[in-house]
């Protein structure tokens, strides 16, 4: 795969170095057959280092992962190789099917029919609870 040349796909762009695996992970790209470069630790001016994930398939992505990881990501949406929307990622109000709570109390626990929803509740740090037990959602899943 020449990873500057993407046909049609997506070029997510300014992730915080770092959690370029985590987001990779999230949006589930490692079950995808499609050809996908994670590239981490690029030098940027703006963020003196970053990584990058470029996708080179017309998926459907969910955004609001995207601005859960980080709502600093760009997203550049590349059709027939022309660049035609450059997207800024806003951090999503709320998260559903994105995390799992992990509560072993939380009602979710018990009922796995229910849909495991999040809700941000401090903006200023990235606050995401849940909205059956409250529990702070962590980074890590
Ligand atoms: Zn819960």
């Amino acid at each position: 795969m020449n990873i500057d040349s993407i046909t049609n796909g997506f070029v997510i762009d300014h992730i915080p170095a770092g959690s370029g695996m985590r987001l990779y992970e999230l949006l589930g790209l490692d079950s995808l057959d499609c050809s996908i470069a994670l590239i981490k630790n690029v030098g940027s001016r703006k963020m003196g280092k970053k990584d990058i994930i470029k996708i080179d398939a017309d998926i459907a992505i969910n955004f609001d992962i995207i601005g859960y990881v980080s709502p600093e990501v760009t997203v550049n949406i590349i059709r027939d190789g022309v660049l035609v929307e450059k997207k800024s990622i806003a951090l999503p109000k709320t998260l559903t099917g994105v995390i799992r709570c992990k509560n072993p109390r939380c009602i979710t626990s018990c009922e796995q029919e229910l849909e495991h929803e999040f809700k941000l509740t401090d903006p200023e740090r990235h606050v995401y609870r849940c909205i059956y037990c409250e529990t702070k959602a962590s980074y890590e899943g």
